[in-house]
């Protein structure tokens, strides 16, 4: 337990994202895979040899602090994602886009219904073969105070230089570590050197590209890094995309555009799912904000 809460007093929290969240301490629970009230099965089995195949099966969830009357926040959802499917779930704002994105690492636990992964129930899973097998891209990057290696290691040991190299290579983060003096062994955060929003995002996405995992969830940034960093991160996570089962919550018409499948998501649940070509087809709500111009509707 000390190193636990050692190593949360050393988190440093890098973007004022952090002061949006819905509690600080409950993010960085998220974040960190902390919270208390999840824990394994007595009898939970190990995640293995993951294809990753994710099934939601009449899903019903509501967060822990909502009032037993209140509604479902995902009411009755089902959907399947195949193996290596990349997926785009779009929908407007609070219709639980980064609701179902939590359950799959199971940082909440469904009410009703059932999540699979590679079709055993995820609550029957350990939480840390099911996380292991998950890499999380989020908008608002969580660095810790330590060195890039120490950043980019989290979570995984017994690593190499070799494998942390080509990890930062493909991420687009190699060249600017580089040109820091101290390399890899540059120390980030308060103490540290400042990094910018695209080479935290590239960092963390070195973490993933180290950490391999055959399921991977994306939250888009919809902004705020300039068009160079932009490009290079665009051009990581398309790399790191490849061969893994991907859940994006979309918001750039190219990544929608891209998608195998794209899966509307609506207050009163999925409203649709098909290419964006087949949408547009249907005329139905995907047709809808394609051409309401508003950019809230895509989340
Ligand atoms: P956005 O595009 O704005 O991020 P979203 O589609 O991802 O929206 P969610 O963030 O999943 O939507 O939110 C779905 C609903 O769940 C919203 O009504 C939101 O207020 C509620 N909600 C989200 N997090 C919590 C929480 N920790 N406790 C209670 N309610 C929550």
């Amino acid at each position: 337990l000390n190193t636990i809460i050692a190593t949360v007093n050393r988190l440093v929290e890098f973007t004022d994202q952090y002061q949006k969240g819905i509690t600080g301490i409950e993010r960085f629970n998220e974040v960190m895979n902390l919270r208390s009230d999840i824990f394994d099965r007595e009898d939970a089995k190990e995640l293995k040899n993951v294809k990753g195949s994710i099934v939601f099966d009449k899903v019903f969830f509501k967060y822990p602090d909502q009032a037993e009357d209140d509604p479902w926040i995902l009411d009755n959802i089902s959907f399947n994602i195949n193996v290596g499917e990349n997926i785009a779930l779009v929908g407007p704002s609070g219709a639980g886009k980064s609701t179902i994105t939590k359950l799959i690492p199971r940082f909440y636990e469904v009410n009703k219904g059932e999540i699979r992964v590679d079709g055993i129930n995820i609550n029957n899973l350990t939480l840390e073969s099911l996380r292991n097998n998950i890499g999380i891209v989020q908008q608002d990057v969580y660095l810790f105070g330590g060195t890039i290696r120490e950043n980019i290691e989290y979570g995984k040991e017994n690593t190499t230089d070799e494998e942390i190299i080509e990890a930062s290579k493909l991420a687009g983060a190699y060249d600017f570590i580089m040109d820091f003096p101290y390399g890899f062994d540059t120390y980030i955060g308060e103490r540290g050197v400042k990094l910018s929003g695209g080479q935290k995002q590239r960092i963390s996405i070195a973490r993933v590209f180290l950490k391999n995992p055959p399921i991977l969830i994306l939250d888009e940034a919809t902004s705020s890094l300039d068009n160079t960093s932009e490009a290079i991160v665009q051009e990581s996570l398309e790399k790191l995309t490849k061969g893994r089962t991907t859940l994006t919550i979309a918001h750039r018409l190219s990544t929608i555009i891209n998608a195998d499948s794209i899966i509307v998501l609506t207050e009163d649940g999925i409203a649709e799912r098909g290419s964006h070509h087949e949408l547009l087809d249907k005329k139905g709500v995907y047709y809808k904000l394609y051409n309401s111009n508003n950019e809230d509707l895509f989340g």
